[in-house]
């Protein structure tokens, strides 16, 4: 997992974290920055956690720019690894912030996300409330100040105001959370979402690299075997999920989540609300369509 030059104007930063636990456990995780520079100004994809600025503005310095040099931050969504230097960033530079519609209000006032979605260690991860600039949705193309572009698609899924960002000029496609990642329980808010959500990636015409916010960086042929991949997590959870909801009718999504845990061999990872929420999901809908390859 590595911090490297992906194209001429893309870099990814991989920004390292704990999340403390109430019994006592540390939670390694890690999430990428992305930067986009233009030759004179720089764009960020999302900022990590609160205090990652000082490895951004390092790495900066390494190629030659200062953080004078950042004039917009786009949010692929407003969790907190993805907010948390935000604020921090924006008081040093200045720089513009940009955001979903539906995720606005979580970034504006991050006390409000703590309490309706109190994830482990939230204080810790997020450095402040920030207001926004800008709205980003669908259809909307942001210039980056020179000859590049950022083409906004709605990804829902992961949360409901998740989008994912198309650099035009490089064919380079930044997804987020989107992707489920399989070493941990899938998170996401509506996984019927989320299938659709990658059937629509899976059309965009000369899509030459895919960048999520946790893996390594996917290139050509490979990307389409990601996003048909991670569909496939989806499909085995949900089946996993409806199996034990049969064969425990009566158990509500902590007591499923901890049943589902154990049945992927992450006994030692303690239920949380996120986890709860995800086979809430997957309970709204009996049956999940199939992803479907024929559109890449
Ligand atoms: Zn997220």
């Amino acid at each position: 997992m590595g911090t490297r030059q992906i194209t001429s104007s893309v870099h990814m930063i991989c920004i390292p974290f704990t999340i403390p636990h109430p019994e006592g456990v540390q939670i390694t995780r890690h999430v990428n920055v992305f930067i986009i520079d233009n030759g004179r100004q720089v764009t960020f994809i999302d900022t990590g956690v609160s205090g990652s600025e000082q490895i951004l503005y390092g790495y900066l310095r390494s190629i030659g720019r200062s953080p004078a040099s950042i004039a917009l931050v786009v949010h692929t969504h407003a969790h907190p690894d993805h907010i948390g230097a935000t604020r921090a960033i924006h008081e040093d530079t200045g720089c513009y912030v940009a955001i979903h519609p539906h995720e606005r209000a979580w970034l504006e006032d991050v006390g409000l996300q703590a309490r309706e979605r109190p994830v482990p260690g939230f204080g810790m991860l997020v450095g402040g409330s920030v207001p926004v600039d800008r709205v980003v949705q669908e259809g909307d193309r942001i210039s980056l100040g020179s000859h590049l572009h950022l083409r906004v698609l709605d990804t829902p899924g992961h949360s409901k105001g998740s989008v994912s960002l198309y650099l035009e000029e490089e064919g380079v496609l930044f997804t987020g959370d989107l992707i489920p990642r399989p070493d941990d329980l899938l998170i996401y808010e509506n996984p019927l979402e989320t299938i659709r959500s990658l059937e629509k990636i899976q059309s965009l015409p000369d899509l030459r690299i895919l960048l999520s916010s946790w893996d390594e960086p996917y290139m050509d042929r490979r990307v389409y075997e990601a996003l048909k991949k991670g569909a496939g997590y989806i499909h085995a959870l949900h089946r996993l999920v409806w199996d034990l909801k049969h064969k425990h009718p009566s158990a509500d999504t902590t007591v499923l989540g901890r049943l589902v845990l154990d049945a992927c061999g992450l006994s030692s990872v303690p239920v949380n609300p996120l986890i709860a929420n995800t086979i809430a999901g997957h309970l709204l809908i009996e049956t999940l369509p199939e992803f479907n390859p024929d559109l890449g």
